[in-house]
């Protein structure tokens, strides 16, 4: 692969072997790496039981297994990888090897992002992506297809497309809206929505190269203002609004590696009530990981506390990974368009505040700290963009009613300060 490699500016990452990938996610694994694994010939005195090493998750379709704990059945007591203990790096299934990087075609280059459903990624833990260029190019040339700068753009709204160097203009004056030092992170994530709304209704016709730059300029320069409209107005979150973000922080909250809430008539059960309980919103929250709690709703819509400098760092660093990563339409995000994408990104931060609390609650405590803001960036990242839920057409409806009913700006106003 010779496409050029972006990297986020702002990020550091070393694997700290935490395990926490290992208890967290499916590993989906194609046919060359089950055969591999079998292969490997992992017996029960290698604390491997081959018959649970793989599962079929249906025709063609397999993963590893889990131990009845979630964790990957090649965890070991230690926390570490089985198969890396023994084959080294390359015995691991690609996917493996790539977390938590994320590469995304961008015309002629590949936008890098980062995961931060691992804590290191969150913690800013490890060495600057800069001086890891040779390792991060080896495992692209590994992940990114031929023909990847043959992708088109994704679409800016549903009835504009726009060539790669304009679509990286919008990129730009999004992370430029990001970049404003000494602006709070609710600021200018309500500038970004403002102008990103506007934009969603435009049609460019014949606008391109500096002609799109100039657009972008007045649009931001009017997302000002808006802006500070948006922060005055003390209008409530809508009743639908309310209902529709509770069912978005339980897709969010879920586990997808617990057995006991997944699989089975019981599983499929547990599901269900949990869904129907967070659609009422009233009683209790119910406990969909072993961290999440049971906790009354109602305590969960007081406040917290402040958002703190930390907790303000955290969030813009997120975003401006994810936006200069591409990591939040196209292809990288259930090929939805440019503005639907933004919005659903920045629904992240009042569910990532909503579980921050839910995390606090559960711990009794009245405040969150940045732990748990910490925790449920990690809870929540871990979906967004890869659970197939987030991706249905339920869900990207939901997430454009809260956009085109201004319940966005007011959830991130409500949760986050
Ligand atoms: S979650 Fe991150 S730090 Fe922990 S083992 Fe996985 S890659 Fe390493």
């Amino acid at each position: 692969m010779s496409l050029r490699l972006t990297l986020p500016v702002l990020q550091n990452w070393n694997c700290h072997n935490c395990g926490g990938c290992c208890r967290q996610h499916q590993i989906e694994i194609t046919e060359a790496e089950r055969q591999r694994i079998i292969d490997q010939k992992w017996t029960t005195a290698d604390g491997v039981s081959p018959d649970q090493a793989i599962v079929r998750m249906g025709a063609g379709r397999y993963r590893l297994g889990h131990q009845p704990d979630g964790a990957c059945v090649f965890l070991n007591e230690k926390g570490l990888c089985r198969i890396h203990a023994k084959f080294g790096e390359m015995g691991k299934p690609l996917a493996c090897r790539v977390y938590p990087y994320a590469f995304h075609p961008a015309g002629k280059s590949v936008a890098v992002s980062l995961r931060f459903s691992c804590p290191s990624v969150v913690k800013n833990a490890g060495r600057p992506l800069s001086q890891q260029l040779a390792e991060i190019r080896q495992i692209a040339d590994a992940v990114v297809p031929a023909g990847a700068s043959n992708i088109p753009a994704p679409l800016i709204h549903s009835r504009e497309r726009v060539d790669w160097a304009d679509f990286h203009r919008f990129v730009q004056a999004l992370d430029a809206t990001l970049d404003q030092p000494g602006l709070p992170i609710i600021d200018r994530l309500l500038q970004a929505y403002a102008w990103t709304t506007l934009a969603g209704q435009a049609a460019f016709e014949k606008l391109r190269g500096d002609r799109i730059r100039e657009l972008l300029d007045l649009l931001r320069e009017a997302a000002v203002g808006e802006a500070q409209l948006l922060k005055a107005d003390a209008t409530e979150v809508t009743s639908v609004g309310r209902l529709y973000f509770r069912l978005l922080v339980a897709q969010y909250a879920r586990k997808d590696t617990d057995a006991n809430l997944r699989e089975g008539w019981l599983g499929r059960w547990r599901l269900l009530r949990a869904v129907w309980k967070f659609s009422r919103g009233t009683g209790n929250v119910p406990p969909l990981q072993d961290v999440l709690r049971e906790v009354p709703f109602a305590t969960l819509e007081q406040s917290f506390g402040e958002l703190t400098p930390d907790q303000d760092e955290i969030f813009t660093r997120y975003f401006r990974v994810k936006i200069q990563g591409l990591h939040f339409c196209g292809p990288a995000y259930y090929d939805i368009p440019f503005v639907e994408g933004f919005h659903s990104l920045m629904l992240v931060m009042p569910v990532t505040m909503w579980i921050a609390r839910w995390l606090a609650a559960g711990a009794g405590r009245s405040q969150h700290s940045t732990d748990d803001v910490e925790q449920a960036l990690a809870i929540v990242d871990h979906h967004h963009g890869y659970s197939p839920a987030l991706g249905q057409a339920a869900a990207r409806s939901r997430v454009r009613s809260l956009a085109t009913s201004q319940d966005l700006p007011r959830l991130l106003l409500r949760y986050c300060r």
